[in-house]
């Protein structure tokens, strides 16, 4: 509920900013209307703060009306000339999951999409498994901005009541899901693992404990019930050609003055200008075994044999062989290339859950116990320093 108390002196401001032309200035004094979603925005900018919104007790919901799996769109840039943008692949791997999960419940899967020019995103948001998409276009949306995503997708929310809403665990994700939580007054789960329907909630999984146990968390009493899922951590659909999803149009008022921080300046550091490690098929991966900076850099030469990326354990990482961004694990990255070579990384739970999914994992540590053999398909017991060279000499012959 939102209310303008006595306090206010009738000064307009929180007129222009409502995105959804709610309020009217009836006798020198605000008054919303049904438009309003309840999303904030007006409170933000009463110089009296003479607005409040009051929202129910979690457990005093009535949760029946909420219905569909939700995704948000993720779009990132293609780097052409054309500056079209194109969606994420985390978005499709949700998707995917949404499917399982929507039919289990017998509801829809929608995609919600933000931006200021749709690009025909719905031939391939249908075909990886959306029935409808909510499309705000406008060109406010021309790049990605906390506050006014958070705002349209708070409003989205209100109006349409999804019981699932799905993000993924990456920048973006991580910095609107929690927005839009605590907007909303509900939880949510970062990081998921695995998702599954549980006598009709979302059963959220997820490593805790530094990864030395898996929790399940369901969300009983509020709606929609969020998490964030990191790419690469659910299986992929393979596309249905032709499947279009329905575009449900949606209208936002959206002024400047809902952005707060300006973008002055954009740098992408792509260290040594490769391809990402999260979209790499090959990945060439080391850890403390190799022993020094300069010994780490046979990883390097190795890699570009393969055609691959360099990855490293926090070990690696710590002891400066590599950036961070090349870190693989609970608190890097998580992959899954078609084959995933370990060298000199012993297998702690958080390195194994960001790799375990590649296709073919091989190993080589001097411990025959090493805990990475569990995983791996090929293992080598042996020293990374003799064997390294050998594999590098032989390729190099081939
Ligand atoms: P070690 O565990 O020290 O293993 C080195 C291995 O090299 C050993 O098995 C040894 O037998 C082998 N070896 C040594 N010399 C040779 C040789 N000459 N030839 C062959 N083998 C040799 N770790 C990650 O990797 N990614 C993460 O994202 C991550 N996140 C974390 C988050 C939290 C909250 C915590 C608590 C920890 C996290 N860790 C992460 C750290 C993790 O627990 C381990 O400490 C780390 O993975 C160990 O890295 P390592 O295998 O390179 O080193
Ligand atoms: Fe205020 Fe948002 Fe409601 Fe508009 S929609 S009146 S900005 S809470
Ligand atoms: Fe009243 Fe506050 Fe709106 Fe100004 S911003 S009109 S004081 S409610």
């Amino acid at each position: 509920m939102i209310e303008v108390s006595k306090k206010c002196i009738g000064c307009t401001k929180c007129v222009p900013v409502c995105p959804f032309a709610a309020i009217n200035m009836i006798d020198k004094m605000a008054v919303m209307n049904e438009a309003c979603t309840l999303c904030g925005v007006c409170v933000q900018v009463c110089p009296v703060q003479a607005i409040t919104i009051t929202r129910e007790e979690a457990s005093a919901r009535d949760l029946s009306g909420f219905k569909g799996v939700w995704v948000y769109v993720e779009l990132t840039e293609t780097g052409d000339k054309t500056h079209a943008k194109k969606i994420k692949q985390v978005t499709f791997e949700l998707l995917s999951s949404a499917r399982r999960l929507a039919d289990e419940l017998g509801e829809d899967v929608c995609a919600v999409l933000l931006t200021d020019k749709n690009h025909n995103y719905e031939k391939e948001l249908g075909a990886y498994g959306a029935d409808k998409v909510y499309m705000v276009e406008h060109d406010e949306l021309f790049e990605y901005n906390t506050d006014i995503f958070t705002t349209v997708i708070v409003s989205l929310v209100t109006r349409h009541k999804p019981s699932i809403m799905l993000y993924g665990a990456t920048i973006q994700g991580r910095d609107l899901a929690p927005r839009v939580a605590s907007s909303l007054y509900v939880g949510l789960t970062a990081d998921c693992t695995a998702l599954a329907i549980k006598d009709g909630l979302l059963l959220q999984s997820r490593p805790a404990f530094g990864g030395n146990i898996m929790a399940d968390i369901l969300a009983p009493k509020s709606r929609p019930q969020m998490s964030t899922v990191r790419p690469n951590v659910m299986k992929m659909n393979e596309p249905v050609l032709g499947r279009s999803a329905l575009v449900v149009r949606e209208s936002a008022k959206l002024d400047k003055s809902l952005r707060r921080v300006k973008v002055l300046e954009r740098k992408i550091s792509h260290d040594g200008g490769g391809m990402k490690i999260e979209n790499a098929k090959i990945i060439v991966s080391g850890g403390r075994g190799m022993k020094s900076k300069e010994k780490f850099k046979q990883l390097d030469e190795l890699s570009k044999l393969l055609g691959g990326v360099v990855g490293a354990s926090r070990a690696a990482v710590d002891m400066g062989f590599k950036e961070k961004t090349h870190q693989v694990g609970q608190s890097g990255t998580t992959v899954s290339p078609k084959l995933y070579l370990s060298f000199g990384i012993s297998g702690a739970v958080q390195h194994i859950v960001g790799m375990k999914a590649s296709d073919v994992i091989v190993a080589v540590n001097k411990d025959a116990s090493a805990p990475i053999f569990n995983v791996a398909k090929y293992g080598i017991v042996g020293d990374v320093h003799e064997i390294l060279p050998k594999l590098i000499e032989a390729l190099k012959k081939n």
